[in-house]
């Protein structure tokens, strides 16, 4: 009899009746000639399938082996130690592909860092990796539902550009059509132009950086989810960072309770308000701590000193929770960065720190002054030529407006207790590696 088919996920309404269900055989066990257990995965779950002596002796029951895809078909029964509490008994099934019995030598637990990597293909099929790129796609669903719940619009950005925004030393350049042309660094720029057009908007782009070091943290191609307000103050801008971070985080703890836990048991939703620490505060921290920027001759952090990544964590870490970190001293960010009314050597940037794994944004008021913008890419060196739709926004109705970037793949570290940053995307770049 023809059973309707169903994915893994809906089948605890289903219980008690006869379906069938394609998948992957996740783990495969047998009991002597009169029983086996298989467990199947098709993507949305795990179904427990037990398979009596009828079934053990099809034709084809000796080429199922993990990974190998099948059709189960039989009766849904509930069992509360069975994954999602139902399992199959099955009375019909069929092989669809084979799997090659090499496979345990691709990818097991003992395989070093790299050869995970190089059967990345092969490894996301397992429990974590695939929770892991689950979680992620809920996550950006949440993030672009928080977006969309307030009326920002959505737009895409192009990846092949003529400017840079973070600094030359991390470009990728190309050669378009016999044009130099870099990947880009951030879409910062172009939302900034879009903001007369469509108001509140924010993007979901890869951003490309040469990054010249192997961290825990830094990938050469990440998912940078960007936004740009018009017509807000810095306060508004803190004040919407720490609600999306706070609105996501509790959507995501509410939802997939269970599923988080399982990689990150210690999560807990972040304590509101976030700590707000100056630039100057942070490197008062860093002093009292004893941090040093040359431990060899105990070299203190001084105003004017970037803070590297190693500081950071450690600052945040003994803290212990979010933190706002403000005020950035012009001198050492991008050439777009509003300066402080009360202070023009700082800017009104900011930070967002998470324990485990420091900086997950970075975001602004923009200089929105047409003079002097100008004035800064004079102080960069950068020539303004190439930017002169970016200086346009400026020309024709400028107003205050702010924006900033988050890491994706950041963020996931640091809710789903990632300890490096390849494991929070689906096949990393980094220096040194562009496959799979
Ligand atoms: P970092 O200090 O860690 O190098 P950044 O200050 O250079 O980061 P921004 O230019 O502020 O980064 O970009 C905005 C956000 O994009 C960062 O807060 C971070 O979450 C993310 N990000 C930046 N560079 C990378 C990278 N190489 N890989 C992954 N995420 C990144
Ligand atoms: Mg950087
Ligand atoms: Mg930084
Ligand atoms: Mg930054």
């Amino acid at each position: 009899t023809p059973a309707p088919a169903f994915k893994i996920h809906t089948l605890q309404l289903h219980a008690t009746q006869r379906v069938s269900v394609f998948g992957w055989v996740h783990q495969f066990r047998q009991q002597g000639a009169k029983l086996a257990f298989v467990v199947l995965r098709d993507g949305t779950g795990f179904l427990q399938c037990v398979l009596g002596a009828p079934m053990i002796q099809s034709v084809d029951f000796p080429k199922i082996s993990r990974e190998a895809s099948v059709r189960m078909v039989g009766t849904l029964r509930l069992e509360a130690r069975a994954p999602g509490g139902v399992e199959l008994a099955v009375d019909y099934w069929e092989l669809i592909g084979t799997s090659a019995p090499d496979l345990e030598t691709k990818a097991n637990a003992d395989s070093l860092p790299d050869q995970l990597l190089n059967n990345r293909h092969i490894v996301i099929r397992g429990e974590t990796s695939s929770s892991v790129l689950r979680m992620r796609s809920r996550m950006l669903f949440e993030l672009r539902k928080f977006f969309f719940e307030r009326h920002f619009e959505e737009v895409t950005c192009p990846t092949i550009v003529q400017t840079q925004c973070e600094g030359g030393s991390t470009l990728f350049p190309l050669t378009y059509y016999g044009e130099p042309a870099y990947l880009t660094q951030s879409s910062q720029l172009y939302l900034e132009t879009v903001i007369p057009a469509l108001g509140d908007v924010f993007t979901v782009m890869p951003s490309y950086r040469a990054e010249k070091s192997l961290t825990r943290r830094h990938l050469a191609e990440y998912t940078h989810f960007e936004a740009e307000m018009p017509f807000i103050s810095f306060e508004n801008l803190l004040q919407t960072l720490e609600d999306m971070i706070c609105t996501v985080v509790e959507r995501m703890l509410t939802q997939y309770h269970d599923e988080i836990h399982l990689l990150n048991p210690e999560i807990a939703l972040p304590p509101r308000p976030f700590l707000r620490m100056t630039y100057a505060d942070a490197i008062r921290w860093l002093q009292e701590h004893e941090v040093w920027k040359e431990p060899e001759t105990k070299t203190p952090y001084t105003y004017g000193d970037d803070i590297p990544e190693k500081p950071e964590r450690f600052m945040v870490d003994t803290i212990g929770r979010p933190i706002f970190m403000t005020r950035f001293p012009l001198a050492i960010k991008a050439f777009y960065m509003k300066k402080c009314p009360d202070n023009p050597i700082e800017t009104e940037s900011v930070d967002v720190l998470m324990p485990g794994i420091g900086e997950i944004v970075g975001g602004s008021m923009r200089n929105h002054d047409l003079e002097d913008l100008i004035r800064q890419y004079q102080a960069n060196g950068i020539p303004p030529e190439k930017y002169y739709w970016y200086i346009d926004q400026r020309k024709y109705g400028t107003c205050p407006h702010g924006g900033f970037g988050l890491g994706v793949e950041r963020l996931i570290c640091w809710l789903l207790k990632q300890e490096h940053i390849r494991t929070a995307c689906l096949y990393p770049r980094y220096m040194g590696r562009a496959t799979p």
